[in-house]
């Protein structure tokens, strides 16, 4: 399995979802709130406390 588009956690065997866009990117999201952020809320990863991916972005 991949790490969630959004929060970049380790998605577990069995659940999560992928989502694959008509211009062939592939998503994968560990649940529906990070399914939600991305696609409806259109949330930037990097404004979110819960994301990893703004650890990442302050660690740079
Ligand atoms: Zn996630």
């Amino acid at each position: 399995m991949s790490d969630c588009s959004f929060c970049k956690s380790k998605i577990a065997p069995g659940t999560g979802k992928m989502l694959v866009k008509n211009n062939g990117k592939v998503l994968w999201f560990c649940s529906r709130k990070c399914e939600k952020n991305m696609l409806i809320l259109k949330r930037n990863p990097a404004k979110h406390k819960w994301s990893a991916k703004l650890k990442q972005v302050l660690k740079k």
